[in-house]
């Protein structure tokens, strides 16, 4: 089966499963960001740039969630002219601000997905077969809180200082912050990264009866918070509540450099969370440095 490579958790996968193809959600290596990036350019977008030089037969659906992905996403367009992939990209368009108009925006660039995935040798699903991906992805989507709840209940460890982990995209070998954290006497008990609880759907409430479209932008464009979004008291809202449930002592964001967006979200999300925080950037080696680590204990050793 054909896949799909997405990283945006405005992607819904069970949209992409229903036309017929395999959904991949893309994890990058800080290897790839480190082989020229240049000034001006965050690694992560970097990355994506890199990664995309070496394409299968994949399909690539990128976001304009930020500049910085807008400018990769013409970047790799103007990489495939004239290969045999050069029209595998699509580029979803999630608009930045809230309301009923954006929200029929979003709904009209799943549809061109759709049809996207169509003129691809996808199939259009029917409506059976969509609600059956619907009530899936619900019972998926439900399922990670569930666990994590289980897990925050029975099995994560009870000793170490509770603290919030919030940012935008991660590459897979800056994970190795959780482990940080927990080294340093820390206990994560929030995960408001890119892929954490922060960017999962929320089907409560969402009947596939209501038909895809208004399903799907219930569960995700409602849902999901984000620093992109305009205006953003959705995300400090989101953040402050789940601070106060969870007892997090401090929250530690995390940003890498040029990225605009995590670290002015930084600066005003600081001011409703009610606990002290600590803006982290991470740089482009797969190596979390000596310095970043040192900041990340003293700020741990300073709540303690
Ligand atoms: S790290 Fe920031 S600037 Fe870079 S792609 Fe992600 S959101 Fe955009």
């Amino acid at each position: 089966m054909r896949r799909v490579c997405y990283f945006s958790p405005f992607i819904p996968r069970e949209w992409i499963i229903a036309h017929g193809f395999s959904p991949c959600r893309l994890a990058l290596s800080a290897e790839l960001a480190c082989a020229g990036a240049g000034a001006g350019v965050c690694p992560y977008a970097q990355a994506l740039v890199a990664r995309a030089e070496r394409w299968d037969d994949a399909l690539l659906v990128l976001t304009t969630t930020c500049d910085q992905l807008r400018r990769a996403a013409e970047r790799i367009a103007l990489q495939w002219a004239g290969r045999s992939h050069q029209d595998a990209l699509f580029v979803f368009n999630v608009p930045a601000t809230w309301g009923r108009g954006p929200r029929e925006q979003y709904q009209a660039e799943l549809q061109r997905l759709g049809d996207f995935l169509v003129r691809h040798g996808g199939r259009a699903p029917e409506g059976e077969v969509l609600e059956h991906h619907l009530e899936r992805a619900a019972g998926v989507a439900v399922a990670p809180s569930r666990t994590a709840q289980k897990q925050g209940e029975d099995h994560t460890p009870k000793k170490g200082i509770p603290v919030a982990v919030v940012g935008g995209h991660l590459f897979t070998e800056h994970h190795m912050l959780h482990y940080l954290i927990r080294n340093a006497g820390g206990r994560v008990v929030l995960n408001g990264s890119e892929g954490g609880e922060r960017t999962y759907p929320d089907y409560a409430g969402v009947s596939a009866a209501s038909g895809p479209l208004e399903a799907l932008a219930t569960a995700y464009f409602d849902a999901i918070p984000d620093a992109f979004r305009r205006p953003d008291t959705g995300l400090g809202e989101w953040l402050a509540r789940r601070v106060r449930e969870r007892g997090a002592h401090g929250v530690i964001f995390h940003a890498y450099a040029w990225c605009d967006l995590w670290r002015a979200a930084h600066g005003h999300l600081a001011e409703v969370v009610g606990v002290p925080t600590l803006f982290l950037e991470l740089g482009s080696s797969p190596e979390i440095n000596g310095h970043t680590r040192t900041r990340l204990e003293a700020f741990l050793e300073s709540l303690a």
